[in-house]
């Protein structure tokens, strides 16, 4: 039974006209659906089963409505009736944001009564060697172990999307990444490149060697280093085993201990179901800082200029401030800021590059590769499938955007 009330809403998305539109939210037992107000109407459908709800803005008026198998997609309403409908009544996302609230309450009083220190420092034991004991049960674990994760999940990926034919997209890859691959300290790993038609600037990394790039990637970068600067980045997550590491940390310590001490059935059972969570993977600062670090190194190593790395994190930038910039409402403007990982972008991107630039200060100007002729070659190749597939799906008429699937991951 759907819930005939229309709420009225915001949505972004690259696929909009100017990355967003207002329209109607409306719940139906299937989903959560947003109508732009537009003609055509478009729409887009975040299924019920895995809908995530946050409240933002100033005194969380605004309820943001995002699904990890519709990436990209960040809606937003003032419309708190909606977490009133029926159809919400049972969802564990709207009992979340509930307990969120009795959370903090609780949390509020235990700072009355004084025991807060010790809880936090109980915390920060438990969250420090949670970390620490996922870094070595990770470097325990055998290769085959994550490239069969990362397979799988690239597979589940794959679905509904439209790749580059793998062995094309391999062979125009090639002369950009070879040098990356050559140039790791340790051949632990096969490096698997796709590209994916998405017009985000965006490239992500899964365990065991793959690494998917989004074609709008590739067609804004302006020249091969900021490319080769994103992958050098992407292949330090999949080196430094960022995915692998986040997974098994969701583990607990209890089956972390076992596997340690030598019983991983534990481990595998997280792991064989760690698919969404890795779709979903947003990775901590610590881990986004330290694949710059390595990433950097690496090029280097490869004899490519890391300054295409900087050059990349800049054009990030330009898009993030792009995207602020569309957002009239003051409250929803700061909600979006606040919520960032939202726009699936990264908050400390500024930071990133001010990193960047101060060792960039020490680098040579010149005697790094050129690779600018694959490059182009592989832009060119791109452009191409991308309007093929353009040309493919038009004549369909308004265009579907329902049931994307794509992980929320960012570079
Ligand atoms: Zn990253």
């Amino acid at each position: 039974m759907a819930d005939a009330t229309d709420y009225s809403a915001h949505a972004f998305h690259a696929s909009l006209p100017k990355g967003r539109a207002s329209g109607t939210l409306r719940l139906y037992e299937h989903g959560l659906v947003f109508t732009t107000g537009g003609v055509p109407a478009q729409t887009v459908t975040l299924p019920l089963q895995g809908l995530e709800l946050k409240l933002g803005g100033a005194s969380n008026r605004l309820i943001f409505c995002t699904h990890p198998a519709v990436p990209g997609w960040q809606l937003y309403t003032a419309d708190h009736a909606l977490l009133g409908a029926p159809v919400l009544a049972a969802h564990p996302a709207r009992a979340a944001l509930g307990s969120a609230k009795r959370r903090h309450h609780a949390l509020a009083w235990g700072a009355i009564f004084g025991g807060l220190a010790a809880m936090v420092l109980a915390g920060l034991l438990v969250w420090w060697s949670l970390d620490a004991l996922s870094a070595t049960a990770a470097r325990r674990l055998p290769v085959e172990w994550e490239e069969k994760l990362g397979k799988s999940v690239v597979a589940q990926y794959k679905l509904g999307k439209d790749f580059m034919e793998d062995k094309e997209a391999k062979a125009l890859l090639d002369p950009l990444t070879a040098p990356l691959a050559k140039a790791l300290p340790e051949q632990k790993y096969t490096l698997r490149f796709h590209v994916v038609n998405d017009p985000t600037l965006n490239a992500f990394a899964l365990p065991g060697g793959y690494v998917v790039i989004h074609s709008g990637l590739i067609l804004k970068a302006k020249h091969a280093g900021e490319l080769q600067g994103v992958l050098g980045h992407e292949i330090a997550h999949v080196t430094e085993q960022h995915g692998m590491r986040a997974v098994i940390r969701t583990s607990g310590l209890y089956i972390l201990a076992q596997a340690l001490i030598g019983d991983a059935s534990g481990l595998m059972a997280v792991l064989a179901d760690a698919g969404p969570l890795l779709m979903q993977q947003k990775y901590s600062r610590d881990f986004e800082r330290a694949a710059d670090a390595v990433g950097y190194d690496l090029l280097k190593r490869a004899s490519i200029d890391p300054r295409g790395m900087a050059d990349f994190f800049r054009a990030v930038l330009a898009e993030e401030k792009r995207m602020m910039e569309k957002v009239e409402d003051e409250n929803a403007r700061r909600a979006m800021d606040a919520a960032r990982a939202f726009l699936g972008t990264h908050p400390e991107t500024p930071e990133r590059i001010a990193t960047l630039e101060k060792k960039l200060k020490k680098e040579p100007a010149t005697g790094w590769r050129d690779d600018q002729a694959a490059f182009l070659a592989l832009q060119a190749r791109v452009q191409r499938f991308v309007t093929e597939n353009a040309t493919e799906k038009a004549p369909a008429g308004k265009p579907d955007t329902t049931d994307k699937k794509e992980p929320g991951a960012q570079p």
